[in-house]
């Protein structure tokens, strides 16, 4: 039996791909290559290059491959661009899941791990954050990726159909290998644009906003590895496969850094200077995001490898460094 990865070409599908080959499992990809990369696919793993909202494609995998189980990683997630464009983010990703989830529940496959955010809570009233604490997205974003857990809970409620919703806080960094990477085009995430800066293929890194009430004026963001992201993916499913009940986890390493320590960090990590100014918040940004993960670390047993915030942008800028353009060079 496969595991089907929808979204593997992305950044925390392929990741996520990488360490399920590792495990020895059987993996097919499913992308639609919009944003992913074909390069970024395993070459062990069988790719269809296929768009979530194609019910008869998708059909034609789950007839094709046999699947025991479905990790759900395709969906639009720019805060900036789903507030400019929210009718994309409810069209890729609410629509897309529900086309997915027909077509599951179609083709009798019971079990998906999906991609949510902590951009489900928007501004938490308290941190670390915790699973059962307040969801009031800030951004359209997070207001589709918690609709997306809630018509996981109705559809659970009326099928054989089981899920895990992982809530992700700020995923970086790459696999230790070099071999992939985040590439992001246009990038908007913070870690690869300083990167870049520091790589000489962007003049600087605008800061935005330094008047939020956090310990020097600029947001706070709790950083996880990609590659101890992909690992609770696994934990995830595997725990649905011995029957787990359906449920959400935070993931992230429950510490908090300011934009500016994060800029400053990584000035120290690339040896290069830089250069960061200042500009207008963006729109949707909350001031603090960090998590509590003691649930996934109880009950999926879940520890992360890489949670020093170094080891990180050294991952990070070991990939950047090497491929400037990306999977294109
Ligand atoms: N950020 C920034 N400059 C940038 C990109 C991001 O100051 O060029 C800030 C952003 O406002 C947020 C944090 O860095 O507070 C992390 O943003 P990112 O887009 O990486 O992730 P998000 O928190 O939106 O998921």
């Amino acid at each position: 039996m496969a595991i089907l990865v929808l979204g593997g070409a992305g950044y925390i599908g392929s990741h996520t791909v990488y360490e399920l080959v590792d495990a020895g499992r059987d993996v097919v990809v499913v992308d639609n290559l919009l944003t992913g990369f074909r390069q970024a696919v395993h070459p062990k793993a069988r790719f269809y290059q296929t768009d979530i909202r194609d019910r008869a494609a998708l059909d034609k995998v789950f007839q094709t491959e046999s699947i025991e189980g479905v990790i759900h990683f395709a969906a639009s997630s720019q805060v900036g661009e789903s507030m400019s464009d929210p009718l994309k983010y409810y069209d890729n990703n609410l629509y897309g899941t529900t086309v997915l989830l027909q077509s599951m529940v179609a083709n009798g496959v019971k079990h998906i791990v999906f991609s949510s955010t902590a951009a489900t809570y928007g501004e938490p009233e308290r941190v670390p954050i915790l699973e059962d604490d307040p969801t009031h997205p800030t951004n359209c974003y997070g207001e589709t990726k918690l609709a997306m857990e809630h018509m996981m809970r109705w559809v659970s409620g009326a099928h054989d159909l089981h899920y895990v919703a992982l809530r992700y806080f700020n995923a970086c960094g790459a696999h230790p290998s070099g071999q992939i990477g985040e590439a992001h085009d246009p990038e908007t995430h913070l870690i690869p644009i300083i990167l870049q800066a520091a790589a000489g293929t962007r003049e600087a890194v605008s800061i935005f906003g330094d008047d939020y009430p956090t310990r020097d004026g600029t947001c706070v963001r709790d950083y996880i590895h990609v590659t101890d992201l992909a690992q609770a993916h696994i934990l995830a499913l595997d725990y649905l496969l011995r029957g787990g009940e359906n449920n959400v986890f935070n993931l992230g390493n429950g510490v908090g850094f300011t934009v500016k320590e994060v800029v400053e960090a990584a000035r120290t990590i690339t040896g290069q200077p830089i250069t960061a100014n200042l500009s207008p918040r963006r729109s949707g940004d909350p001031a603090q995001l960090v998590a509590s993960s003691e649930k996934a670390k109880t009950v999926l047993g879940w520890k992360p490898q890489y949670a020093d915030l170094n080891v990180i942008l050294s991952t990070a800028w070991a990939w950047h460094k090497n491929h400037p353009n990306g999977f294109e060079g």
